[in-house]
């Protein structure tokens, strides 16, 4: 029943694009309210703008609010003092989805350089972990909470070529998994949300911008959209609060 979700407030990283643009546009047609949160802070305003164009069409009274933050997750002094950059009327955070996450180079071990190795564990896992670390307390605090953290079936699976990011996504599983267990008894809830394939800029951010190569990953298969996940976050966001979905595991009916 999405008017539970009615006035609360939403921290989504990774926003600008894909499954991330994706939830903070269906928190805001739910009535939430949005702090989104990305790097490339034009694109994000962007999607701040649809939010609120979201919003406005639903003709919801609750919610309305959005803030675009840049920030980079990796960078561990910038989410430190992320919280003061948050308007105070949104500092009161109910929800948190960790979707800031990407792949590079899907090849041998070998050949993938030092940067992308410690990039993708700096955003998928460190990132991911910090950004976490801001809110258990503030949850504790207000007695409610939800942590939501995009995992991938790469973290259930391991494949030729998926090294790095299969080590980052099954680091993600493990933490929350951990994270759950930790927070029992308590009314914060923790979900993981494993995506099969989706098309977003995903591919192309994995390409390194190659277009054609992008789309190559698509060949014969329909593959999820971003509006499909965020479906996903927020019916899991949306359960009565004692039930706690504690993962969701989709596939495109094509790919097993
Ligand atoms: P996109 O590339 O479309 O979106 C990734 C988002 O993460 C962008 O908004 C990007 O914004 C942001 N991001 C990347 N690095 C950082 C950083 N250091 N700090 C802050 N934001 C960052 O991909 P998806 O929407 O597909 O991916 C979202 C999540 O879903 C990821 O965790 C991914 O691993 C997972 N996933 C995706 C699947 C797929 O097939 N697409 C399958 C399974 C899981 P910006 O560049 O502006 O910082």
């Amino acid at each position: 029943n999405a008017t539970r979700l009615l006035g609360k407030t939403v921290l989504v990283t990774g926003a600008s694009s894909g499954i991330g643009a994706a939830t903070a546009v269906l928190f805001a047609k739910a009535g939430s309210n949005v702090i989104l949160v990305a790097r490339r802070a034009e694109i994000l305003k962007q999607v701040a703008d649809q939010c609120l164009a979201a919003h406005k069409e639903s003709g919801l009274s609750q919610g309305g609010k959005f803030a675009a933050i840049q920030l980079d997750v990796s960078d561990k002094a910038q989410v430190a003092g992320f919280l003061e950059k948050v308007p105070s009327d949104l500092r009161d955070i109910d929800i948190l989805v960790n979707n800031a996450g990407y792949v590079l180079g899907v090849e041998h071990v070998g050949n993938i350089n030092e940067a992308d190795i410690e990039g993708m564990f700096a955003t998928n896992v460190l990132g991911l972990i910090s950004v976490t670390q801001l809110l258990p307390s503030e949850f504790k605090k207000k007695q409610a909470g939800h942590v939501i953290n995009l995992g991938s079936i790469a973290g259930r699976e391991a494949y030729a070529g998926g090294s790095i990011y299969t080590a980052t996504k099954h680091a993600v599983r493990a933490f929350t998994g951990s994270l759950l267990r930790e927070l029992v008894n308590t009314p914060i809830r923790v979900t993981e949300i494993d995506p099969g394939m989706v098309e977003t800029e995903f591919s192309l951010v994995r390409f390194r911008g190659d277009t054609a190569a992008a789309k190559k990953v698509y060949d014969g298969i329909q593959p999820l959209t971003g509006h499909d996940i965020a479906e996903e976050i927020v019916w899991a966001a949306s359960r009565p609060p004692h039930i706690n979905i504690a993962e969701v595991l989709v596939y495109p009916v094509n790919q097993a």
